[in-house]
């Protein structure tokens, strides 16, 4: 999101971006898994809300492109205010910008591994490929823990993120052929090993014959069951999460789990980006507003302004 929200406004300036993208799709932490058997999970963001202006505009958009839907959840735990309902993705996370960045110059499968500051510009080095690209600018939109091995050297800027981390979250993610009957769709837990739990199947415009449920660990638990195997921690997590229901659970016929290792931070830096003095390196991301989509957007937006200010 902070990625593309900040080569949307740019590319809207005049300006031609090239995004790198180490994986083979958009999304980054807004994903969804889809299992062989049919079964779908945002394994990542479960929602969004706008709660700033320049966010809602761009929501507004991703309506039109009938991209946003709000999600009528059953929430247990927490109460709705049904003025800022939850909004998803259309049918699943990862596409909520699949429209934005149709024009947009993105390469894929592209792991940037270094970002260096050279007389000419700044240097890009890649994974795999003695490829070297020469920028006018770079910004960086990845999360703070992998900044620090992508820009080594930039010792001011990375100085100035130094408090910042964000902590590891595992997901459960579990399907039923039949519907469990428990009278909820989302349920936020607090002072547990659970911190949330979500019956994915009841977001607008997905399968609802498969019962998808996506369950998060608290980051202590996620902290601490870190380095497990994945089938481990997802039977583990489906015990949890049974418990949790005070139901008996029907066999699954899906159980995965996916390492977030880089989640959400707690302590966000409280400013949007930071940049060097020549304002050729920009660092940004939702870390550095907060752990939500619209800290993402607000980053990026933020970046492609300075940017644009400055030509
Ligand atoms: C489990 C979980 C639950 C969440 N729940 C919510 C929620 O309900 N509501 C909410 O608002 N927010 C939620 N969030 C937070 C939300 O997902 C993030 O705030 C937002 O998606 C972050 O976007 P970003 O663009 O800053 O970072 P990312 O989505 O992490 O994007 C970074 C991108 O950079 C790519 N990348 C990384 N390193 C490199 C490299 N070296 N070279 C090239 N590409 C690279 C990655 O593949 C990725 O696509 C949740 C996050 C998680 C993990």
């Amino acid at each position: 999101m902070s990625g593309l929200s900040c080569a949307y406004h740019l590319q809207n300036a005049g300006v031609e971006p090239v995004v790198f993208e180490k994986s083979g799709r958009i999304g980054g932490r807004m994903s969804t898994r889809v299992t062989e058997n049919g079964y779908a999970f945002d394994h990542g963001a479960q929602f969004f809300r706008a709660k700033g202006d320049d966010f809602a505009k761009f929501v507004d958009v991703l309506k039109t492109q009938d991209r946003a839907k709000v999600w009528m959840a059953e929430a247990k735990g927490e109460q709705i205010d049904p003025s800022n309902p939850m909004m998803v993705a259309k049918g699943a996370m990862n596409e909520l910008l699949s429209d934005v960045s149709h024009e947009m110059n993105i390469r894929f499968r592209t792991h940037v591994e270094t970002v260096t500051e050279v007389s000419s510009g700044v240097e890009i080095r890649f994974q795999k490929s003695d490829a070297v690209e020469v920028f006018d600018q770079v910004v960086s939109t990845i999360p703070v823990q992998q900044v620090r091995q992508l820009m080594q050297g930039q010792d001011g800027l990375l100085h100035q993120c130094r408090e910042v981390s964000l902590l590891p979250c595992w997901a459960g993610l579990f399907g039923f052929a039949e519907k469990i009957e428990i009278g909820f769709d989302t349920w936020r837990h607090v002072n547990s090993d659970i911190g949330w739990i979500a019956r994915n199947s009841s977001k607008p415009d997905r399968d609802h014959h498969h019962d998808a449920w996506v369950v998060h660990a608290s980051p202590e638990w996620s902290l601490e069951n870190l380095e497990r195997d994945k089938e481990d921690v997802a039977q583990d997590m489906l015990d949890m999460f049974g418990s949790a229901m005070s139901v008996s659970l029907p066999a699954a016929e899906y159980v995965g789990a996916h390492r977030w290792r880089y989640a959400q931070t707690p302590n966000p830096l409280g400013k949007p980006f930071v940049t060097n003095e020549k304002g050729t390196l920009y660092v940004g991301g939702d870390w550095c507003l907060g752990a939500r989509v619209e800290a993402a957007f607000d980053s990026g937006t933020a970046i492609a302004n300075a940017i644009l200010s400055r030509s």
